[in-house]
């Protein structure tokens, strides 16, 4: 059993930003599932949005994200996250990130979707890459004790409080628990509750389905967002550097159609806007294969090579079209969970001991849609202070004493899983309840599809005390991470599901044809889903507006 002052689950940018923050004379500890660059942080491409310019303005960053989240962000979080960037990228930057430059020197910026002004930093098309292997340097340089490929199942909870989590280390496949005075959730989306996303396999939203489990209700976990481009059957990320660089949406006419969508913003409308446009031209019969086409011919080789050289690979390797040459056949794809745990601006859970940050958490600053590049500023800004007020809580709170219970709970809930001789495979059920999401729950959703998905999601409930593994061995079982996972995976498909249904209005991402209109009457509301026996419970609890007025959104 090991005893730290502040302990981070997820070593992702969020969770690394946290544990550089914690100051010098703490002892923190850092758990993840996989090696600390494999988290999905690495495979962020376009950049990150900070208004740096003498002629931009966080103001203006923070109207753009207000009418972006479709008034469902809260604003006091999205005013801190805009004031906060142009000095949380000057940090990234001495720390020695080597942002792209313009002709002049300076941090390069490009246009992504949603901006009044073109604020998104990058580093060429492998933004993500840059920032991840910057902050492990910083990582090792602050010295953390890093738990390196150890799965936290469960949180422990003292008297409502929050005083460490249960590991199983995956090289011995020893169950043990770590004790801290706080504890920062920075575990990631819940992307793969869908079976094709842009997101890595290692997304289930563990630390959500944790802290749910534990007692903290979930935040807007309905609104899922679908980004524009994804490659043509397998989900990959195309950036949205590829439309800010100039690139242009084709249907199978050759009409560049989101002139019908959103006359003035284009391909550079917010990313619901564009990934519905292309459902409706597709479902109208004007795609190409189930796709449409995105065209970057027109910018020339030298600046497809200097600006988006990844994509330039990733469209050969994997569609075998060189976007030099021809358009890239592509599709809308599960990308970004805005809903998550609760937080307020201090990261602070409904949990006494326990915060979150990144993309577990729900502060609201992205509220019903997120922008392109605002998720890595979130990581960054919201990650930094988690770090410094869970610092803050373990110095003014002794550790607590905990029960033999909890490690002795996990130990059951294993056993019993890898003792049973037949029954459910994994993989199966995985495949299923991703399914059941892709069909019930996509960019369109009625009241009969949703309600046809809960149904069949209750028949996949029921089969999971079936479970049974194959591998029963101690030693990296990745059949038992898989089976874990799937707990996860299925109780936020619960709260998914529940929470759209029951939401009849279309607001960002969650889009009802029956209920086409936003309804700020009756739903300019956070949905917060308890867990219990039954399923998830809903409640409501109201936006906060400060500066920003709803008003109709255009593009
Ligand atoms: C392909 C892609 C491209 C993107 N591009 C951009 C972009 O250009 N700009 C932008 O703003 N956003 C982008 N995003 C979104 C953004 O990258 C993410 O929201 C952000 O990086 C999430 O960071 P995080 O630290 O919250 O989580 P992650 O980076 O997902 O890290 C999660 C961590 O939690 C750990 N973990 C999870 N569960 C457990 C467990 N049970 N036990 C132990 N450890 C656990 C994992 O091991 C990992 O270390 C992109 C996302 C994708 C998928």
């Amino acid at each position: 059993m090991q005893i730290h002052d502040v302990l981070i689950v997820g070593a992702g940018l969020a969770g690394m930003r946290a544990a550089v923050a914690v100051p010098a004379h703490l002892n923190v500890g850092i758990v993840s599932k996989v090696h600390p660059v494999r988290s999905h942080s690495v495979a962020a491409e376009g950049g990150i949005n900070a208004a740096i310019r003498e002629d931009d303005s966080w103001e203006s960053h923070m109207y753009d994200t207000v009418k972006g989240s479709d008034w469902l962000g809260d604003q006091d979080a999205i005013e801190i996250l805009c004031k906060s960037a142009p000095e949380d990228i000057m940090t990234l930057e001495r720390m020695g990130a080597l942002f792209s430059r313009d002709a002049e020197g300076r941090i390069a910026q490009r246009n992504f979707g949603g901006l009044g002004y073109p604020r998104t930093c990058y580093v060429a098309d492998r933004t993500g890459h840059a920032l991840v292997h910057l902050l492990y340097e910083q990582l090792l340089k602050r010295g953390a004790h890093i738990y390196e490929e150890w799965y936290v199942t469960s949180l422990i909870v003292e008297e409502g409080v929050c005083c460490g989590v249960v590991v199983l280390n995956l090289f011995t496949g020893e169950l043990s628990t770590l004790r801290a005075k706080s504890v920062i959730l920075a575990t990631g989306g819940y992307g793969r509750v869908y079976l094709i996303s842009t997101n890595g396999l290692i997304n289930t939203g563990d630390g959500m389905a944790m802290a749910y489990q534990a007692g903290v209700p979930l935040q807007d976990l309905e609104f899922v967002q679908f980004h524009p481009t994804t490659l043509k059957s397998t989900g990959i990320l195309i950036t949205e550097g590829a439309r800010g660089e100039g690139g242009y949406l084709f249907n199978a006419r050759g009409e560049r159609f989101m002139e019908k969508y959103a006359p003035n913003a284009m391909e550079l409308a917010s990313r619901d806007v564009v990934s519905r446009a292309e459902y409706q031209e597709i479902m109208a019969g004007r795609g190409v294969n189930g796709c449409v086409m995105l065209d970057l011919r027109h910018l020339g080789k030298a600046k497809i090579m200097e600006r988006l050289p990844q994509i330039w690979e990733l469209s050969i390797t994997y569609a075998g079209v060189d976007p030099v040459e021809a358009p890239i056949p592509i599709t809308p794809g599960v990308h970004y969970s805005m809903g998550g745990i609760p937080t307020n601006t201090q990261c602070e859970t409904p949990m006494p001991g326990l915060y979150a940050a990144g993309e577990c958490a729900c502060a609201s600053v992205h509220g019903a849609n997120r922008l392109g590049g605002n998720a890595l500023m979130e990581t960054i800004v919201y990650g930094r202070r988690a770090g410094e007020f869970a610092s803050q809580y373990a110095e003014q709170h002794e550790i607590k004493p905990i029960s033999e219970t909890h490690l002795q709970k996990e130990k059951e809930k294993i056993s019993s899983i890898m003792s049973r001789k037949d029954g459910e495979r994994v993989g199966v059920l995985r495949e299923t309840i991703g399914t059941i999401m892709a069909e019930h729950f996509g960019i369109s959703r009625t009241r009969e599809r949703m309600e046809a998905g809960l149904e069949k999601l209750k028949a996949v409930r029921a089969r999971i005390p079936n479970l049974y593994l194959q591998d029963r061995g101690n030693i990296f079982n990745l059949e038992l991470i898989d089976a874990l996972q799937l707990h996860s995976i299925m109780d936020l498909a619960e709260v998914l599901s529940a929470g759209a249904t029951i939401r009849e209005e279309s607001r960002g991402a969650h889009s009802r044809p029956d209920f086409p209109k936003r309804d700020d009457e009756n739903w300019m509301k956070h949905t917060l889903a308890f867990r219990t026996e039954e399923g998830p419970k809903l409640e409501y609890k109201p936006v906060t507006i400060t500066k920003i007025p709803p008003a109709e959104r255009k593009y």
